[in-house]
């Protein structure tokens, strides 16, 4: 993989470009590839962003989000157009598995493949261009740095700002994680200093709820959570009844892993979600837990030091006793 400054002098030669990201994309996946897609439309590019499920209805508020084509629904059109990619982006992923059924279409691709991403263990050798930088709070910070880099801040439009601002909020649970160091402030100064309106971004994002999702955290909290606390852990266990009962949908699901993280002592919390096609996980911790091997280890994912997630084919009780199994294997970290 060669560094990514090396298509920077390519820039100004129009091309046929397409923009991807990981599955059921958060505020971060989509803002990054819509705030390059802005930023690479400027110099004449045709561009195209790609998703390969849907998504949460908390980004459609995002400039550009209804231009994004959902592999899922439309395979032939998203095809066509991955045909066409002379440079294809991947964004806020490492691998081509976190992409499901848009995978073996990307790795059959001959374009030139450029990665812009922040989790650990990257698969380089898929690559031709990239950055992969685990200390970065998020991937629109990347494509900031990225923007900045290549000489053309006086592309980082009003829109291009509101994307990035949003992807930075979701993954530093706004400004509180770790990785919210000292650089990610000054560019938000930046990005206010050119006019970003940072208020209706958090609206947009984290008060725009129907009243079913609130019903849904009051019963999830009171008769779906278990604490273990001689491990210091959480989980929740969502059973897919749930979700049928509360007419749960993409992203009504996002942030409850946090919740448990707010009781004193709990080191780590987790989630299992009894999707259709599969148990997803979710994982965060608080300090020395380390959430991208157990993630790895036991539910084939990985993520982030602190914040990561997986998925079984077990089904939810099979996978749920496995996770008190891998949390008892563990006492001496969690402990
Ligand atoms: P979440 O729990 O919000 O779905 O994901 C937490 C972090 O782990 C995110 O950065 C996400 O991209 C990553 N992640 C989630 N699921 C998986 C997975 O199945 N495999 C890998 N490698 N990473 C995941
Ligand atoms: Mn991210």
């Amino acid at each position: 993989m060669k560094p990514i400054a090396d298509i920077f002098t390519l820039l100004h030669e129009p091309r046929t470009v397409v923009i991807t990201t990981h599955q059921k994309p958060d505020a971060d996946a989509m803002g990054s590839s819509l705030a390059l897609k802005h930023f690479l439309s400027q110099f004449g590019h045709h561009v195209i962003v790609i998703s390969p499920t849907n998504w949460a209805a908390w980004v459609n508020w995002m400039p550009g989000a209804k231009e994004v084509i959902d592999y899922d629904f439309s395979k032939e059109k998203a095809d066509q157009a991955l045909d066409k990619a002379e440079w294809l982006f991947c964004l806020d992923y490492n691998a081509f598995s976190r992409t499901k059924n848009m995978a073996a279409k990307l790795e059959s691709l001959q374009c030139t493949k450029i990665l812009v991403d922040h989790h650990r263990e990257p698969d380089e050798k898929s690559f031709t261009y990239g950055i992969s930088d685990t200390s970065k709070s998020s991937t629109c910070e990347m494509i900031y740095d990225f923007i900045i880099a290549s000489g053309h801040v006086e592309k980082l439009t009003l829109e291009v700002a509101e994307c990035i601002y949003a992807g930075i909020i979701g993954d530093t649970g706004s400004f509180r994680f770790d990785s919210t160091h000292a650089g990610v402030h000054r560019l938000v100064a930046h990005l206010k200093d050119l006019g970003l309106k940072h208020s209706p971004v958090h609206e947009s994002l984290y008060d725009n709820f129907l009243e079913n999702r609130l019903r849904f955290l009051g019963n999830t909290l009171q008769n779906r959570m278990e604490v273990f606390y001689e491990y210091n852990t959480a989980l929740i266990a969502i059973p897919k009844s749930d979700l049928l009962k509360y007419y749960i949908k993409t992203g009504d699901t996002e942030g409850l892993v946090n919740y448990p993280l707010s009781i004193q002592g709990i080191k780590l919390a987790a989630l299992v979600i009894d999707r259709d096609e599969e148990r997803k996980w979710s994982f965060r911790s608080k300090g020395n837990f380390d959430c991208n091997t157990f993630a790895r280890k036991y539910f084939e994912g990985g993520g982030h030091f602190n914040a990561a997630g997986g998925h079984s084919s077990d089904p939810l009780e099979k996978t749920v006793a496995k996770f008190k199994q891998a949390i008892k294997e563990n006492e001496s970290i969690l402990q």
